[in-house]
């Protein structure tokens, strides 16, 4: 591969799913065969292959896949890599509930969090993931604790991750109003997303017109943890869709899990799909992270359900969908390295991204993107980043067989090293 300067790729796939303004005959796959011409950090160019000869000097890539680099937009980097200390004891969620709480007010210090995170984004780098949203812990006192140093650590990575972070507490949590408003401020202040977990609660509907009003007081984005259960009474998108509504709210709204509605009667389904498309708003599966804690029995039983929620319905009804990487060795689930074509892998075998494949593409690109509000992330298009992963595989189940462990990522043009941190790196902060 080239370093930097002007060079073509030469017989590359792309997916037409991610090249806006390029057309070209495409394969039974969606891809089609390409030329992309780089210079100076950007893409000048998208051919198509057999309208004219590559230019001489084109490295020829032998149809290999290329992709946009990936936007994985809902992670927990907080919590990240804390599992060799605190483990979840049976793998439920009330379990990874418990364990994480009790883990973030004894260990969670400013240093701890920054080296936790800066791991994490590394992993990320070397995956080739540009932009990734983060949830950030911020029950009293965490909130003081963590805010600062997530926009430390921002800082030291732009240029190679967009960072975006959205604080995590229950939506008990808002009761304490002036308490709440001081954190929907301290949000503003680092360029922030109002979050909160959302449960059936009594007054749920008071206290997300109190999240909804901080939105709009502060001119914030929204992002909700809902119904991440089996339990079929648990109808929060519902009711964030309705709030929205209501408060005719004009900002992004994503909403993250919605585990409950695959296990709704379909006409609950439907009026709340009806809500969610009116209220303009977005859903990002969990997939791995589901599949881990959702249908988890105590009683040695199998799991009998995947745990995601109805992307393909979602979808059809124009609702912008996404998946993406959740938590990383931590109680919630205890793998993961933010990878997002693991995430597209698990999410293409757990949700059936496939036949067709369609434009799932997406929903690890440019619909992430754009509810991030990143204009030119996660496509590939003359005038834009040459910012890109070249594949092995050149088609699907070439890609998605093997781990690709050999991928190569380009930045600004050039091809970066590819370094995974190292484990032992986080092992002083695992004893005691
Ligand atoms: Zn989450």
């Amino acid at each position: 591969m080239p370093q930097g300067g002007s060079y073509v790729l030469a017989n590359v796939r792309l997916h037409l799913s991610l090249t806006p303004g390029f057309n070209a005959p495409v394969d039974s796959d969606g891809f089609a065969l390409a030329d992309i011409a780089v210079a100076d950090g950007k893409i000048s160019s998208i051919t198509a292959r057999g309208r004219s000869d590559s230019p001489a000097g084109a490295v020829d890539l032998g149809g290999r896949i290329v992709m946009p680099c990936f936007v994985d937009c809902h992670t927990h980097i907080d919590k990240g890599h804390i599992w060799p200390r605190k483990p979840n004891p049976d793998g439920t969620f009330m379990g990874a509930l418990n364990a994480t709480g009790a883990d973030r007010a004894a260990r969670w210090s400013a240093e701890d969090v920054a080296r936790r995170m800066d791991f994490s984004l590394r992993c990320a780098y070397a995956h080739g993931t540009r932009a990734l949203r983060t949830h950030l812990d911020s029950v009293a006192p965490q909130e003081e604790i963590s805010w600062p140093v997530f926009e430390t650590v921002r800082e030291k990575w732009r240029g190679r991750i967009e960072l975006q972070a959205a604080c995590l507490l229950g939506i008990e949590g808002v009761r304490d109003k002036h308490w709440f408003e001081r954190l929907a401020k301290r949000v503003a202040a680092a360029n922030g997303v109002l979050g909160v977990v959302t449960y059936m609660l009594p007054d749920l509907e008071e206290l997300l017109d109190q999240v909804f009003a901080q939105a709009i007081k502060h001119g914030l984005d929204l992002d909700f943890h809902a119904d991440e259960t089996d339990d079929v009474s648990a109808i929060s998108l519902k009711k964030i869709a309705e709030a929205a509504l209501w408060n005719g709210f004009e900002g992004n709204i994503l909403v993250g899990h919605c585990c409950s509605l695959a296990r709704q009667p379909d006409l609950d389904v439907l009026d709340t799909l009806d809500k969610v498309a009116k209220a303009g708003l977005a859903v990002v599966s969990l997939p791995m992270c589901n599949l881990y804690l959702q249908d988890r029995r105590g009683d040695k039983t199998t799991p009998r359900w995947r745990g995601v929620t109805l992307l393909h319905e979602m979808k059809a009804r124009g609702i912008p969908v996404a998946v993406a990487s959740d938590n990383t060795r931590d109680p919630f689930y205890a793998y993961g390295d933010l990878d997002m074509l693991e995430v597209y892998r698990m999410a293409t075998r757990i949700l059936h991204f496939d036949h067709p494949v369609g434009d799932w593409p997406q929903a690890v690109t440019s619909t992430p993107a754009k509810l991030m509000r990143l204009d030119g992330f996660g496509t590939l298009a003359a005038g834009g980043a040459a910012d890109f992963v070249v594949f092995r595989g050149r088609n699907w189940t070439e890609l998605l067989s093997r781990p690709e462990s050999d991928r190569i990522v380009v930045r600004d043009g050039r091809t970066i090293e590819r370094q995974l941190p190292d484990y032992a790196e986080l092992d002083d902060l695992m004893v005691g």
